[in-house]
């Protein structure tokens, strides 16, 4: 069994669809495939939303109008007469329903996380039907399957938990199906709240969808299909030169993902490894490529990639006295968990009444609210700390299994960024940790992944042609051997 994910430039216009659906026939019986929204619709649902919640009818008539078009577009090339306009009346069942919604959320003035999540999945809801249509109508048999009846959730909406045992009873109905050789087509992104009302699992969520779904089947092999030819060793818009990593482990993807490479969604691998489900990224440009295995050995200890996670606040709390302070992190962490903000890395200093913490608040409130909301629980608990929050920070990461376990590692890569000039505002490493991170400021995060970039991957692929090393070369080495 196989489940192919495709996202949204890979599903982002009527050729682009029919590229995919050739890809999906390429593989072998049984595959269930994952579909995002066509590219770029997922935020104009989202932009149509916010201006029904404040009264903009103009804005919310013209993102509505740019979707419509957009699925339309896709529509028309479903090359059979029967299947296109079948497709085309669910779309318009679909559209009529995003109006109603809409027309709720402008009568109230406000958009509940519920209501936002029932919206935004017409994205994915209208592009399994187009989809499904466009491989009935090349003579493969395939149905549309939407999620929120397949991956169990709990009820977060924007940020939903999955429930695996729920899932994985609800998926078995499509086995039969499945089995007959028909080639299933389910929204990613989305999942069924207990109460039956649709959740999100969060923005870029459709990988994660595709493990899940991966998991509940027992597929052999995960395929993310995407826009680039498998994960490379940084973001290829900030790096030129980043290339292909063949083949990495769960843990060196999970930290990837974790810190901010955006081909995998950050929960993307958890299902996998509990199944030992291979994943494997491709690239829909490119389909003859082979694409990042990943797998739960991976190869080799050395950097395999940098990436950094941008937009943090970086949360300094100073106690009195050194007893306070598993008291203060027990009240820091309570709170930021009740305010649904996530913790990206978390670091003690050495004088051990300091603790540092990346968090990731920028899209709820910033240091303003942040500080605020812990000030008010270190006051309640009566731990008397001093909390500090400072907004543009970036936290960049040189990813690699071992990599952590040299006593030397950090100081290297320290060196690395000052050299290019960046200033390190925190660095924390275990030894058991795949990765080195370090806290910088968002302004120096590009400059940052550059240098590192340069000194630890580069020389894997460029060292060799007689000439004596760079200095940048043997840092590379001596960072492999770590
Ligand atoms: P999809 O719509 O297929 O889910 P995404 O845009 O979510 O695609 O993810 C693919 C993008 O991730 C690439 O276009 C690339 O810019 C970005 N990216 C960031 N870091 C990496 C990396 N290390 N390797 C590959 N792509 C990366
Ligand atoms: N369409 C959703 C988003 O843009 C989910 C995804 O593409 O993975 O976030
Ligand atoms: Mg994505």
């Amino acid at each position: 069994m196989y489940v192919m994910k495709f996202g949204g430039t890979s599903v982002g216009s009527a050729e682009r669809v029919r590229n995919s659906a050739a890809i999906i026939e390429a593989q072998p019986l049984p595959r269930a495939v994952v579909v995002s929204a066509v590219g770029g619709v997922t935020n104009l649902l989202l932009e149509a939303a916010a201006c029904a919640a404040r009264g903009d009818a103009e804005g919310q008539t013209a993102a509505v109008a740019a979707i419509r078009a957009r699925h339309a577009e896709v529509a028309s090339g479903i090359a059979n007469d029967a299947d296109r306009l079948a497709a085309i009346a669910i779309l318009d069942q679909l559209h009529a329903a995003l109006d109603d919604a809409l027309a709720a959320v402008a009568a109230a003035r406000e958009l509940s996380a519920r209501d936002s999540d029932r919206i935004v999945a017409t994205g994915e809801k209208a592009m399994s039907v187009m989809m499904a249509a466009t491989l009935r109508s090349r003579g493969t048999p395939a149905v549309h399957v939407w999620a929120d009846r397949v991956i169990a959730t709990d009820g977060r909406y924007g940020g939903a938990r999955p429930n695996r045992e729920r899932t994985r009873a609800q998926a078995a109905a499509l086995r039969p199906g499945l089995e007959a050789g028909v080639t299933v087509v389910m929204t990613g992104f989305i999942g069924g709240a207990p109460d039956g009302s649709t959740t999100t699992l969060g923005r870029g969520g459709s990988d994660y969808s595709a493990t899940l779904l991966g998991a509940a089947l027992d597929a052999t092999e995960v395929q993310i299909w995407t826009d680039v030819p498998g994960v490379l060793s940084a973001d290829p818009r900030q790096v030129a030169d980043a290339r292909v990593v063949s083949q990495i482990s769960y843990d060196e993807a999970q930290e990837l993902a974790h810190f901010g490479a955006k081909v995998l969604h950050p929960r993307t691998i958890r299902p996998a490894v509990s199944q030992g489900v291979a994943v494997r990224i491709l690239s829909t440009f490119a389909p003859e490529e082979p694409g990042t295995l990943v797998t739960r050995d991976g190869v080799g200890s050395h950097v395999k990639a940098v990436t950094a996670l941008k937009n943090l606040l970086l949360l300094t709390i100073d106690v009195a006295e050194l007893e306070d302070l598993a008291g203060a992190s027990a009240e820091v962490f309570a709170a930021l968990h009740h305010a649904g903000i996530e913790i990206a890395a978390v670091s003690q200093a050495s004088s051990r009444r300091r603790m540092t913490y990346l968090v990731d608040a920028a899209s709820k409130g910033g240091c303003v609210r942040v500080s605020a909301l812990l000030d008010e629980a270190l006051a309640q608990s009566e731990v008397d700390a001093e909390v500090r929050c400072e907004e543009g920070v970036a936290l960049v990461a040189a990813v690699g299994r071992g990599v952590a376990a040299h006593p030397s590692a950090v100081a290297r890569m320290l060196a690395v960024l000052g050299r290019a000039g960046v200033s390190v505002l925190s660095s924390s490493v275990h030894e058991s940790n795949a990765a080195l991170t370090a806290a910088v400021p968002a302004r120096h995060a590009d400059r940052a992944v550059l240098a590192l970039h340069e000194a630890m991957i580069r020389p894997q692929s460029s060292n060799g042609h007689g000439r004596r090393p760079r200095r940048s070369v043997l840092l590379a080495e001596s960072m492999r051997v770590g």
